[in-house]
């Protein structure tokens, strides 16, 4: 059985920096990080036991005099309201999450109507548009009635929106009419982030050589998510989990070439962990070398 990664997966850059400065020996018992400074459970552990708290919100009781906001950003109200209350803030907003932010801005500045495609329940789309006086976040064209009355609108998308889904939804919009049928006025800012991007193509790529992928990261993460959709798309068996005990020796019968893939919240050390599973698996069922591929 061959066993391959995707080209590019697993930690993000954003990730990545925030991981390494809540890990910082200085914050060790002294940090709480507001929200899930990753989706991943593993990480989230090692952060645990490195003293690191981790709240759901500023509302929650606090009990350290450092808190940081996590790589998908906050409001800055949120940010202004932690300071007033006496705590040190820290910031591991991404750059490609405050570029997101920035976009809006100027988007509103512009005069255009903002409108995020995303999940609006999402920390990272609640931060871009908590301190809007208005905004609309679509998640599919069932909310295409929200917009119908703005002549002008300026979309941006949450970063890690799969592109497949997002630029035929702003085709979609901008062939909306207004009310009395002239046309609408549509800007697009493209802010799906390139890591995003490029797993996404990888996992396109692999998923059409594989005939089973794995994919690797949270169950609450939202890329993880959509690479297994991607999959699925394809009519690709594919399976979505968190640890390596979660992998059945039975989902690998009869398969010739497994993929490996991961979302950004995935250290590559949990990767690591998974490959090396896998393909012991597949010698324990076939006997078989199987094709090592370097990982991205
Ligand atoms: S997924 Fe993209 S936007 Fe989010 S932290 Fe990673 S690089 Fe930044």
């Amino acid at each position: 059985m061959k066993v391959t990664k995707a080209e590019a997966m697993g930690t993000c850059f954003g990730v990545r920096d925030a991981i390494e400065e809540a890990m910082d020996p200085k914050f060790k018992g002294n940090l709480t990080v507001i929200g899930q400074l990753v989706h991943n459970p593993q990480i989230v552990q090692r952060l645990k036991e490195n003293g690191v708290k981790i709240v759901d919100s500023l509302n929650d009781v606090i009990d350290t005099p450092n808190v940081m906001i996590t790589a998908h950003g906050a409001a800055q109200s949120v940010r202004l309201r932690a300071a007033e209350v006496g705590f040190k803030v820290y910031d591991a907003t991404c750059p490609l999450v405050m570029r997101v932010h920035r976009a809006v801005e100027k988007l509103v500045e512009e005069d255009f109507y903002p409108v995020v495609i995303g999940q609006e329940s999402h920390v990272e789309v609640r931060g871009i548009v908590t301190d809007l006086n208005e905004y609309t976040v679509i998640l599919d064209e069932s909310d295409f009635h929200k917009i119908a009355d703005k002549p002008r609108i300026g979309i941006v998308s949450q970063t890690t929106q799969q592109i497949t889904h997002v630029y035929p939804i702003v085709e979609k919009i901008k062939a909306l009419k207004n009310p009395d049928g002239s046309a609408k006025e549509v800007k697009f800012v493209d802010t799906i982030c390139k890591p995003t991007k490029d797993r996404q193509k990888a996992v396109h790529k692999l998923a059409d050589e594989v005939d089973l992928m794995i994919v690797i990261g949270g169950y609450n993460s939202s890329n993880t998510k959509k690479l297994k959709k991607v999959c699925e798309d394809k009519g690709l068996e594919a399976y979505h989990i968190e640890k390596v005990s979660e992998l059945n020796p039975e989902w690998f019968h009869n398969k010739k070439h497994v993929g490996i893939t991961a979302g950004t919240s995935t250290p590559h050390w949990v990767i690591d962990e998974f490959y090396e599973t896998v393909v012991e698996i597949g010698k324990s069922l076939e006997g078989s070398t199987p094709n090592k591929v370097a990982s991205a």
